[in-house]
Order: C-alpha cells, then structure tokens, then sequence
C-alpha cells in the first residue's frame, strides 16, 4: 500500500473552521486526505499538538489517521512562533514512524512551515517530496496595506529554499505557477497547477425561503461573507459599498444587510472583540450603518450551505486570496459571487459570466456591482445557475484526481486495502473532533 506523510504543522484538519488561522488550507488537507484514504493510499497527517486532551492518534475512517506531536506547548499559540519549534516537530514525526515501522513513499507539505520540516525529513528517509504552499509571503506583502501585516524575512528566505528543494510544487492556479517563477526563481518545470476544491455533496442550493426561514431571517437584499477576518480579506472596502448603496436611491426602501461568518469570534457577550472585528465596527459606526451589519462568529461548515442559499450575494472583497475557496461554496449553493481580481480568484469567476470581478479596495465598483445583482432577478438567477455548473468541475474527486497523476510522477502508486488496524489505546472518531 502506498503511504502518503501529509505535514501540516499548524493547520489541523480537525480544526473548527472560521477562527484565526483556521481557513481553507485545513478543509483542504481534510479533504483531500479523505479521498486519498478512500482511494486505499494510507495516509498519516502529522500535525501539532495544542490540546493535552486530544488523543495522539485520531483514526478517520478509510485510511486516514492524524498525528498530533508536540511543537513547543501543547496550547493554542500564535502561528509565528511555531517556527521556533520546527527541530522538535521532526523528531517526533520520526520518531513516530520508526516506533510504528512504518515507510512512507512520499511527502507533501502544506505551508512554509511543513515544507522545513518536509524537506528535513526527506533527508532522513531519501523519498520524494511535493510542496504546497496556499499563499506566498512575497505576493501577501505587496498586497499588505500597513507595516503590521508584512511577513518576516524568515519566511520569505524558507519559501526561496523550500522552492528550490521540493520535487515538485503544486500551485492553485497558473497565475501563482507564474508568480512563483517571477518572485522566486522557481522553475516552471517543477511546478503543476491544481486548483482548490469543494464538497458538491455538502454544498448544494437551497431555496432561498427555505433557507432564510430555517434562519430566521426575514430580511430582504442579504450580503454574506465567509471567512477569517484579517485586514487582507478586504471587509472594510465591503462596509464601504455597503454605506454606498444606503445611499442610493433605488434601495432606499430595502437597505441591504451585511451578515459575516467567521473570525475567532464575533465580539459578542462576555468574549474579548477581537482588534479587526473592533476596526470594522469603527468604520461601519462612522459610517453610521453599524445595526445594518450583523458579525456572526464562526460557524461549522455543515450550517454554511443555509448561509450561502439564503443570501443575495456573497461578495470577497480580498486584496490577495490565493485561491478562495468561499467562492466555489458559494457558488454550488447558486449565490452570485462577486470577487476582487486578485490571485486566484479570476479563475474561477469569469467576470459577466458566472460572478463578477472587481478592483480590490474600490468600494463605488463593488457597490455598483452588488446593486446589479440586487435589482435584476434574472441577472440573479442566471448568474446563480452559471456557479453551480463552473463547480461541477471542482470535486473533491477530480481534485485528487489531480494530485494522484501529479503523485504518480514521482512514485509508483499502489493502493491497497485496509492496513492500518486501530490501535486499542487510540481513540477511533467518524466524525470531525472537536478542539
Ligand atoms: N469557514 C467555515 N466557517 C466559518 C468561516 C469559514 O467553515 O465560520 C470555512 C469556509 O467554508 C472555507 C474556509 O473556511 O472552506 C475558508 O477558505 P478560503 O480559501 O476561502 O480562505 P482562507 O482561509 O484560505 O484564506
């Protein structure tokens, strides 16, 4: 049986979503596991610990176990400094592997950070080792708009050398193959072009009543967005064309509100407002539209699809997004999306044909654009129905698909049964656990 060691040092694939550093990097290790798992390839993903009450081993159905192995402490802590902890990490994850005899046929890094500990672990077991990095610190600085947000020169440095060392590189779409050849040097040769997924199964239309009812929403002219909230995904340009279209005579009897899913909460009863949800507010309150705009905190993946189907739009209003996943969710639930042209969001939205693009920071267009999809229901529907056949495409399955013929040119594939027995002292789930 082919054995796959996915690292993926601060990114569970367990993790509930929406919260700080908790985004599409781990739906996309979880899924894409999964469906290897499923394919009979084994698969081990070795992540940090930072919960002392999480079992070390957590078996997911078919094939798949995550490893959780300590990295510093064995808590929640800011991303940054995991890098400190990398030396630690790869012991551990050898360590694990001898006392379990087990050989891996390849590796596959998620992130800068996995990749230094990919490309040390290479060197120990001498197999291939593919790379995946979700965004890059060169493109996130120069899409940065303060100081504060720049990424270390740490970073950028291990990007350069991880590039260089990797196998393969697989990017998520051919604007980011370019990119990594312009910015890094890297070679176009080594680097494959897949891009993200979605769960079609899960995220499918809902009618848009039924949806709203089961919320309890009442309201008409819903704009959603989903995701972290990180100044990078552009939510101030959002409550900008919000207070626009307040503005504007057409809605004045039908004011639309804003609903955000994600961020590590919402600023809410007794929890601490976290610093970018307190920023947005401030700029909604100015803008005097703050009853308008509802912060939900995150929200399990399972309830997004009643999100999506009861809004009117879903708008990314990003100044860098590598890929976006929200996009594809959003249209396989038949939303109309409207993205900025950034990344690798032109890749999926074809501007007039299945969503809309638009400049990045320039709330008067995105505005214009949003009053587009809310006042001609047609332009709605068609722009819904063009989504969710562009998501066709987009399965998990084809996805892996993908990687497994990008797999298949380092190594022989050799799917197999069963073979991975629980272990009585693990804890076997079916289900996400809860951290
Ligand atoms: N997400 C979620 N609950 C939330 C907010 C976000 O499940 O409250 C998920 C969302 O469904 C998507 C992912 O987080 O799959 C965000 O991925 P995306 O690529 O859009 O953004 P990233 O986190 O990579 O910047």
């Amino acid at each position: 049986m082919t054995r796959i060691a996915i690292i993926s040092i601060h990114s569970c694939p367990l993790a509930p979503l929406g919260g700080e550093e908790r985004g599409g990097m781990n739906v996309y290790v979880r899924e894409v596991s999964k469906e290897l798992g499923r394919r009979g390839i084994g698969v081990d993903v070795f992540t940090r610990a930072k919960s002392p009450d999480l079992p070390k081993v957590v078996h997911l159905p078919e094939n798949v176990r995550v490893v959780h192995l300590p990295a510093g402490k064995v808590e929640p802590y800011a991303k940054e400094l995991v890098a400190n902890h990398i030396n630690e990490f790869t012991r551990g994850v050898l360590r694990f592997a001898a006392s379990q005899e087990i050989y891996y046929d390849l590796l596959h890094g998620h992130y800068w950070l996995s990749g230094l500990v990919a490309d040390k672990l290479r060197e120990t077991w001498g197999i291939p080792f593919i790379q995946m990095f979700h965004t890059l610190s060169k493109l996130k600085n120069i899409a940065s708009r303060g100081r504060l947000e720049k990424e270390p020169r740490r970073r950028v440095k291990a990007e350069q050398e991880i590039i260089k060392r990797a196998d393969l590189v697989v990017a998520a779409s051919a604007l980011e193959r370019i990119q990594m050849n312009r910015f890094y040097g890297a070679s176009m040769e080594k680097i494959r072009v897949i891009p993200c997924g979605v769960d079609v199964n899960l995220f499918r239309p809902i009618p848009q009543e039924k949806a709203r009812e089961s919320l309890n929403l009442d309201h008409e002219n819903i704009l959603l967005f989903v995701g972290r909230i990180e100044p990078i995904k552009g939510l101030d340009t959002l409550i900008r064309a919000l207070a626009i279209l307040n503005n504007d005579r057409t809605m004045q009897n039908r004011p639309p509100k804003l609903l955000v899913v994600g961020g590590a909460n919402s600023g809410n009863g007794d929890q601490p407002v976290p610093k970018e949800v307190a920023r947005l507010k401030r700029i909604a309150g100015g803008l005097g539209i703050d009853k308008q705009i509802k912060f939900m905190g995150p929200l399990d993946q399972k309830e997004l699809p009643y999100y999506y189907s009861a809004a009117d739009v879903c708008v990314l209003p990003s100044y860098y997004e590598s890929f976006g996943l929200v996009t594809l969710e959003a249209m396989a639930c038949g939303t109309p999306m409207i993205a900025s042209r950034v990344g690798g969001l032109p890749f999926t939205i074809k501007d007039g044909e299945n969503g809309y693009l638009v400049t990045e920071g320039e709330p008067a267009e995105l505005a214009d654009k949003v009053k587009l999809v809310l006042t001609d229901e047609k332009e709605k529907l068609r722009l819904g129905d063009m989504g969710v056949n562009t998501t066709k495409e987009y399965g998990w399955e084809t996805i892996t698909s993908r990687l497994l013929s990008v797999y298949s040119e380092l190594i022989e594939l050799q799917p197999g049964g069963r073979e991975l027995e629980e272990e009585p002292e693990e804890k076997i789930i079916h289900e996400h656990a809860k951290q």
